[in-house]
């Protein structure tokens, strides 16, 4: 009895132990070969964030800091200031107030997705883009020329005037006229993805 057991794990076990290997050989590869092919990430992936426009340009992000707060890591850095009418006046976003500052540091950020629920305004909200690695700390922080949406056809750049309506309530209710051709839909657009 104990010669046949040795036997078997002499000349047995070692074969069975390659069997393992031999049929994981003909199995589906599952291996994925980053960073030379990228795998699509789900929809609702919480990713890099970006600042959104409204269909003219006008940034909006309206500075209330409100994200900032509602990070639980300390991530965010709001500065607001005020828009301006006036011939020497700059205006940014519909109403009162702009994101002057806006600063995120990846290096503190766990994408939770908190500040994206807490802002008011939809300006914020979350990319599906991942890479958001570097080989210094400067680098993760993001200022808001990172992180604003780029001006898509029928955009202006600001600083201009409210184009879309008379007061920040039309933009706020959707309450204007659609876009020009390729600006894409009313309300909620320049949000790449979100929530
Ligand atoms: S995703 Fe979370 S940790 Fe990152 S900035 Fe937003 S609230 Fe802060
Ligand atoms: S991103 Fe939203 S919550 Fe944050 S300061 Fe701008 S409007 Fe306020």
């Amino acid at each position: 009895m104990a010669e046949s057991k040795g036997m078997k794990e002499q000349f047995w076990d070692p074969v069975a132990g390659f069997g393992v290997t031999f049929r994981t050989m003909f199995r589906k590869v599952v291996t994925e070969q980053y960073p030379f092919e990228k795998m699509p990430t789900a929809p609702r992936f919480h990713g890099r964030h970006q600042l959104n426009r409204w269909p003219d340009g006008l940034e909006k992000c309206i500075g209330c800091e409100l994200c900032a707060w509602a990070c639980p890591a300390d991530a965010i850095y709001v500065e607001g200031d005020a828009n301006s009418d006036a011939p020497d006046g700059e205006r940014f976003s519909p109403g009162e107030r702009y994101g002057r500052v806006y600063q995120i540091n990846y290096l503190r950020c766990i994408l939770c997705g908190l500040c994206i629920e807490a802002c008011p305004t939809r300006a914020l909200t979350m990319t599906n883009e991942y890479e958001l690695a570097d080989n210094n700390r400067a680098d993760l922080i993001y200022e808001k020329s990172d992180l604003l949406a780029p001006l898509l056809p029928g955009m202006e750049q600001p600083p201009h005037a409210m184009l879309l309506g008379d007061d920040a309530e039309t933009y706020y209710r959707g309450e204007f006229a659609a876009p020009a051709p390729g600006a894409g839909s009313a309300a909620p657009s320049g949000d790449e993805v979100s929530s």
